[in-house]
């Protein structure tokens, strides 16, 4: 992912052919700017090897917003899909209070252990969401919940008195 990015003097067309590159490190010549090699080990001099270094530090910089933003886009079709495959619904809804906002849209254990499988999967969040999607994991015992009624659906589950109290209520 590391493209060089053309920074100052240097740029792609600026580094030598291959065999041309080891002819000017055999002559202790620096294959970038082809002077003189304070580093005759590496192939670039220690002027043009920091650059190098910059350039790929900023372009590394560049590429990780848009990588991070792809798989944004990605992780929320994967999300949809996932919560489409468990619900049976094109837009997917919490079955208990009907809220349908995907953000906030989550996979319901219904038994509970969901942090149980997540761990032992070693795979959580996205991954987990990317097994069902892939087929590999089974929607049995899952439902889409809201996090607010996943979260009571928690409660109900370990203290049933106190999760009776509890109306969630989406309007
Ligand atoms: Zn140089
Ligand atoms: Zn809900």
């Amino acid at each position: 992912m590391a493209v060089m990015r053309p920074l100052d003097q240097i740029t792609k067309r600026s580094i030598a052919s291959r065999r041309y590159r080891a002819k000017l490190q055999s002559l202790g010549k620096c294959i970038y700017c082809r002077q003189p090699n304070d580093t005759p080990h590496l192939k670039g001099c220690t002027t043009c090897r920091e650059k190098y270094h910059q350039a790929n530090i900023d372009n590394y910089g560049i590429n990780r917003e848009k990588e991070l933003a792809r798989k944004r886009r990605q992780n929320a079709k994967i999300k949809l899909k996932a919560l489409s495959m468990i619900s049976g619904l094109a837009t997917p809804v919490c079955v208990y209070c009907g809220c349908e906002d995907i953000l906030i849209l989550t996979v319901n254990h219904k038994n509970g252990g969901g942090e149980k499988e997540r761990k032992r999967l070693n795979k959580w969040g996205m991954h987990f969401q990317y097994l069902i999607v892939k087929g590999k994991r089974n929607t049995d015992g899952l439902e889409v919940a809201c996090v607010v009624c996943n979260a009571l659906h928690y409660v109900n589950l370990k203290y049933p008195d106190l999760g009776k109290r509890f109306i969630v209520k989406f309007q």
